[in-house]
Formats: C-alpha cells, sequence, structure tokens
C-alpha cells in the first residue's frame, strides 16, 4: 500500500510518521509530476486552507485530485484538509476540493480560543481519542444524508464520513494516537476494492 500526502505546507511530517509506524509506504505530493505516481489513497494535513487552495490552483493539482476524489480515491482529510474537502463554508459555496457534502466554520473558535484539547469518541472508531484542535474548524451540518457523523464535540460535528471520504477537524497525527490513521487504511482503503 502506498498512501500519497499533500505536501505543499503545513502538518504533512507527522502523517507520514504514523503511516510508518503502521508500515505502510507514503510519498509527498509537491507538484503534478507526483501525484501521477500509483497510489491508494490521500492524506490532506492541517496547515492554512486559503495557502492551501491557492498553491493548488497554481500547480495545477486542484482539479486532478478533486477528479481522482470523486471517481472513489480514498482521502483523509484533516482539520485544513476537510476545510478543502468541503463543498460550503457558512452556507455558501466554496473554493477547493468541494468533494464532500458539509457545510464548516473556519476558525470556528475563535483565533485565540481556537487551540484546545479534548477527548471525545469518534463512533464505531475508537473511544477517548485524544483530539487536539488548532485554529480548528467544526461542521456546522451535513448536507446530504450520505455524510455519517462520526464525533461531536460540545454540540459541533468534527470528524466525518462519506464513503471513502474521511475528515476530523482535530489533528489526530499530532497525537501518539493512531486508531484513526489505522481505520483509514484498514478500512476506509480496502472499501474500494
Ligand atoms: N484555521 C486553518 C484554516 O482555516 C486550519 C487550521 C489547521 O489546519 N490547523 O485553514
Amino acid at each position: 500500500m502506498r498512501i500519497a500526502i499533500l505536501a505543499l505546507q503545513g502538518a504533512f511530517i507527522e502523517h507520514a510518521q504514523m503511516l510508518h509506524e503502521l508500515g505502510v509506504e507514503t510519498f509527498e505530493v509537491r507538484q503534478l509530476q507526483d501525484w501521477q505516481q500509483p497510489k491508494d489513497g490521500l492524506i490532506i494535513p492541517g496547515g492554512e486552507s486559503t495557502t492551501q487552495v491557492r498553491l493548488l490552483d497554481r500547480l495545477g493539482l486542484l482539479q486532478p485530485i478533486r477528479q481522482a476524489i470523486l471517481e472513489g480515491l480514498p482521502v483523509f482529510g484533516t482539520c485544513a484538509g476537510l476545510i478543502l474537502l468541503a463543498k460550503q463554508e457558512d452556507g455558501h459555496s466554496r473554493k477547493g476540493l468541494c468533494t464532500m457534502d458539509i457545510d464548516v466554520c473556519r476558525n470556528a473558535y475563535g483565533r485565540q480560543l481556537g487551540s484546545f484539547n479534548a477527548v471525545g469518541d469518534v463512533v464505531g472508531i475508537a473511544k477517548d481519542f485524544p483530539m487536539t484542535y488548532i485554529r480548528a474548524p467544526y461542521i456546522h451540518r451535513t448536507i446530504s444524508p450520505d455524510v455519517k457523523i462520526l464525533s461531536t464535540i460540545n454540540g459541533h460535528i468534527v470528524a466525518v464520513q462519506q464513503g471513502r471520504q474521511f475528515a476530523t477537524a482535530f489533528h489526530p497525527e499530532l497525537t501518539s494516537n493512531n486508531e484513526l490513521h489505522h481505520y483509514f487504511i484498514q478500512q476506509v482503503i480496502p472499501s474500494r476494492a
């Protein structure tokens, strides 16, 4: 198994380390040539979503990645990665990959209060999972019944799955718990067959 990790900006190294611990090979995507390598899945890391979208667009990666996800490539987006996947922001369409039927709120907890830790269950995947939030988004609402809500913290949706698209508002790669990465490679990717 070989997983592509979008490495334009943000916390991508930690995702690679976590996957290596699980015995999974990864490669970084920085340009179109990298993207053209064979892959079983994609990770979109946290960082700054506006910058990531701008870079994806400039490098000609936005449409090919969007197309691959729509054709069923398994994807795991964390924090800014979740924002990139969202079709809507505050009820309006947004620029990004726009493949997931969710409406996000960016910097949802205020600029100063945006970073905190919580512990929560991720339905059917992990109990008492340590959740690191860094200027995090949350999901206002799902906009299709195809989206499964996997976790809610203080009444806000923070983890979802829609088919082979899996996304969290928090950063599982910044903890020592690899249960969500394990779920991605064991459950989300094999569902492709
Ligand atoms: N606030 C960032 C954004 O809107 C996301 C933060 C993160 O990925 N840790 O893009």
